[in-house]
């Protein structure tokens, strides 16, 4: 059955040129892209996909390294579609911990940890099919994916948008 993953090239990734090794080792996988974008992010998008880890003691510093405080403010965010997508890339992205990870993973070639104990680690991918589905929902809108993964609704809305003058 096909499932999709949200995986995010981290601002250390970018900060590096990492973006083509990444996506070279990725294609490994053979899953489909559906969707991918370049994404500034805010303090609040950062608390909200790292919601779950607020009471650890590293989590002021994972908030300033994902919204690219110490690197570039800039995030990729791209969803993998295919068969087993969720095990696939995090096979190789690796362990969480750069040190502990697969010397030929993604993590364990390119994470660090640095003096403030955080662990840069390039990528971020979905750990189940739960945290996909919570983790694509707030970083994509349904048509900025070429496929309909989850049911969306048509909202009838008066916002101010920009559009190209
Ligand atoms: N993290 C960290 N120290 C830790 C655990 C996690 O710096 O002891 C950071 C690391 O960048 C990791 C992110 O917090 O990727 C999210 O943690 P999680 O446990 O969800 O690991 P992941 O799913 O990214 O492997
Ligand atoms: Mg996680």
């Amino acid at each position: 059955m096909g499932e999709q993953t949200l995986v995010l090239i981290k601002p250390d990734g970018l900060k590096k040129s990492l973006t083509g090794n990444v996506l070279t080792r990725l294609s490994e996988t053979k899953l489909d892209i559906i969707g991918a974008k370049m994404v500034q992010v805010s303090r609040e998008l950062a608390e909200e996909h790292y919601g779950h880890l607020k009471d650890k003691p590293f989590f002021e510093e994972l908030i300033k390294y994902i919204t690219g405080e110490y690197h570039k403010k800039k995030v990729m965010a791209l969803v993998y579609w295919g068969e087993g997508a969720i095990k696939k890339v995090r096979d190789i992205c690796g362990s969480t911990n750069p040190e502990e990870a697969e010397p030929v993973s993604i993590r364990g070639a390119y994470g660090r940890i640095t003096t403030a104990g955080v662990f840069e680690n390039v990528i971020h991918a979905s750990e189940n099919t739960a945290d996909a589905e919570r983790e694509i929902k707030l970083w994509f809108e349904p048509d900025e994916i070429i496929v309909d993964i989850y049911p969306a609704a048509e909202v009838e809305e008066t916002k101010k948008k920009r559009r190209w003058a």
